[in-house]
């Protein structure tokens, strides 16, 4: 094939800090098909880590990038102004909604969106794929990280390590008591995981070690993940009754919305502990601070909440028998590496039309 050689200064649009240098304004040889109007133009919205940053800047032919080069998130009147100046695809995190009003902007000319999560909540993607526009996340790659967080917030909420901790920080831990801080068992406890995919699965195995009961629903059953840890399939009401840890790793979907509520609380043990690490709209926020205030469960340990971040005089945040963490659910440095540049490898195979071995499907 021929192709027409530009040389030029490719100016990528750096919104903050000025210090971050790895992709400010660098001379580039685009190479553009006769065919073609323009070379592929990718925005990233946040800054990435620098192997997945060498598979942008060494495609092949190159890629014009309009980075947002920050840990923060790019505000969304930004994001709208970058996506309409031309955008073939969008290389996007998981605070970064992608809805029609951003379609729109974006216009006829993007091919991807390629978000840097599993879960997929943010993104419109019945209105993507109406407009033939693939969207692509990174399953898998993230999933043993996410359980080894999930079975943290397990053990901090059965063995009350926030009230515990404090102690320690805020000057009362007094002498060695007989029944101070006493919570749950974890090892040989019943546990319910609603949603036996991948991560409830690999929650599963790493339980199963803990000599725990398994219980799972799903949407259906699931022997190839069940039947190796020796999981029994139940309804949910069965579950949430049995169970001393209901774990929630389902997706966020309208059907799954609230889908923890007064209802479900009150079918819990009141020893029940709750663990979220999938999506904080799962949960109806305020009848879980009823259900934790009340003493209608024991307590819950969340990697998510409504908002993030949760404002720390929040009556969630404020709850002693609620452990939270800042949504790290995937945060190893390993993991977030390869999140990264599965998202890039998602993009350049769209780019030179191969197959997308991570296009979500509705
Ligand atoms: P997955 O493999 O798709 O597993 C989710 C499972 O939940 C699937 O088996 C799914 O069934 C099932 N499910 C769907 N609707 C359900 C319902 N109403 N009741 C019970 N089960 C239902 O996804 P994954 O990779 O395990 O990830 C799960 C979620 O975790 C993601 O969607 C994301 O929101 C969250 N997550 C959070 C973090 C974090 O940092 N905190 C990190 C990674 C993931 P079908 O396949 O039949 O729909």
């Amino acid at each position: 094939m021929l192709f027409r050689f530009t040389i030029g200064v490719l100016c990528t649009p750096i919104a903050f800090p000025v210090s971050a240098s790895f992709v400010r304004a660098r001379p580039l040889v685009i190479m553009v098909s006769p065919n073609d109007k323009s070379p592929w133009r990718v925005v990233v919205t946040r800054r990435l880590p620098p192997a997945a940053m060498e598979m942008l800047q060494n495609a092949e032919p190159s890629l014009e990038l309009d980075i947002w080069d920050s840990d923060d998130q790019m505000p969304r009147d930004e994001m709208i102004k970058r996506v309409s100046q031309g955008t073939d695809a969008l290389l996007c995190v998981l605070t970064d909604k992608v809805d029609s009003e951003l379609l729109d902007a974006a216009g006829s000319r993007l091919s991807i969106v390629s978000t840097i999560s599993v879960g997929f909540n943010h993104i419109d993607v019945k209105e993507c794929q109406s407009r033939s526009i693939f969207v692509c996340n990174t399953p898998s790659v993230l999933t043993e990280t996410t359980a080894d967080t999930a079975v943290g917030l397990v053990l901090a909420a059965c063995r009350r390590f926030k009230e515990a901790s404090a102690s320690v920080y805020d000057g009362t831990w007094g002498t060695w008591t007989l029944m101070g801080y006493c919570g749950m068992d974890v090892h040989s406890s019943t546990v319910g995981i609603v949603g036996l995919g991948r991560i409830g699965a690999a929650v599963a195995r790493r339980l199963k070690a803990f000599n725990c009961k398994l219980l799972y629903n799903d949407r259906f059953e699931m022997p190839h993940n069940a039947d190796p840890v020796g999981a029994k399939f139940t309804s949910l009401d069965e579950l949430l009754k049995e169970s001393d840890i209901v774990i929630s790793v389902c997706p966020l979907m309208p059907e799954t919305t609230g889908l923890f509520d007064a209802d479900k609380f009150s079918k819990m043990k009141k020893t029940a502990v709750f663990v979220n690490p999938a999506r904080g709209e799962l949960v109806n926020q305020g009848d879980l601070i009823d259900a934790l205030n009340n003493g209608e469960i024991f307590s819950a340990g969340l990697d998510v909440t409504i908002p993030e971040p949760i404002d720390p005089e929040h009556p969630l945040a404020k709850c002693p028998n609620c452990f939270i963490l800042p949504h790290i659910g995937s945060a190893s440095k390993a993991t977030r590496t390869a999140m990264a540049t599965l998202g890039v490898r998602n993009v350049l195979a769209a780019y030179k039309g191969e197959d997308l071995t991570c296009q979500v499907k509705m």
